[in-house]
């Protein structure tokens, strides 16, 4: 069985978002990471294959994204892929989630793989949704939310987390499941699998090497709009009452909430 893992470059948790009023999309400068939903799809086919009830030969990370992404596939590889596959293109950028997974579609097509494996969300992104797009061009079954999975008589018997309990549901190969972060505990990547992370293959592929119409893809090929977005107005900053005295900083606090009339 082949396993791909869709990863993506985010900008770090730490990393304040913001929106470029020149472009109204999301600010992605500064400092990157896997998104850390991820880590939860990489460990889950690391499960699958160390359960040994299915054999799995071969594990690939997927991304698209620009060239920092690569950095994305070396943790990817270093929690345990085997490989990596980028998808980088000029023409992609300003994609919406319709076109960004159309695109991704392409590149799994070109893997041919038996489970497709992905986050539950994007750290800035956050729309929930990649799983869904990817496996209607794949025309294979998805599901989201899913918090638990055994291959059972050769299919995958998955438990999906919902508003209401749990369902458990059957899905034949191939598939595309999105994990809840409920479903492991990711591991940590050892110091060897680090410095040896580089070392994995890595393929690099363009739009038109994979066969993406250009038309569907970047802000041209996007459905989506963006409106005017603006950045919340700041907060006034806060009144730091500074003062050793206990009775008198009783008695500021009081007559500040009195001020406002919230006693
Ligand atoms: C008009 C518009 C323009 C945009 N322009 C850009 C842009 O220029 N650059 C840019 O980076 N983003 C851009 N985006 C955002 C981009 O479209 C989203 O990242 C994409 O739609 C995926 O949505 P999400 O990240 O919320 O994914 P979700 O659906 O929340 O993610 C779920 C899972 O999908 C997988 N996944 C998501 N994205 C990728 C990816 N790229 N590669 C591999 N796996 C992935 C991950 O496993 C993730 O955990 C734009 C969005 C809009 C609406």
């Amino acid at each position: 069985m082949k396993i791909c893992v869709l990863v993506k470059e985010v900008p770090d948790a730490a990393v304040e978002k913001r929106i470029d009023p020149s472009t109204g999309r999301m600010d992605r400068s500064g400092e990157k990471n896997l998104n850390p939903y991820d880590t939860h799809a990489i460990e889950a086919a690391m499960q699958l294959r160390e359960g040994g009830a299915v054999q799995v030969d071969e594990i690939v990370a997927v991304t698209m994204g620009p060239e920092s992404a690569v950095r994305a596939l070396h943790k990817a590889v270093s929690l345990g892929a085997d490989r990596s596959l980028h998808l980088s293109d000029g023409s992609l950028a300003g994609s919406d989630v319709g076109a960004t997974g159309y695109a991704l579609s392409k590149a799994l097509a070109k893997e041919q793989p038996d489970l497709v494996l992905l986050g539950q969300q994007s750290d800035d992104g956050e729309c929930y949704t990649i799983g869904a797009v990817v496996a209607d061009y794949l025309q294979m079954p998805s599901l989201t939310q899913v918090i638990k999975m055994d291959v059972d008589s050769g299919a995958l018997r998955c438990e999906r987390q919902a508003e209401y309990g749990y369902d458990t549901v059957q899905v034949e190969f191939p598939a595309v499941i999105a994990v809840g972060d409920a479903i492991n505990e990711p591991r940590y990547p050892s110091l060897k699998a680090i410095m040896g992370a580089k070392k994995k293959p890595l393929e690099t592929v363009a739009a038109g090497d994979i066969g993406i119409d250009a038309s569907r893809v970047g802000a041209e090929g996007s459905q989506v709009q963006c409106g005017d977005f603006k950045a919340p107005p700041a907060k006034a900053a806060g009144q730091i009452i500074e003062d050793e005295d206990t009775g008198e900083t009783v008695e500021k606090i009081i007559a500040w909430l009195d001020e406002r009339k919230l006693i």
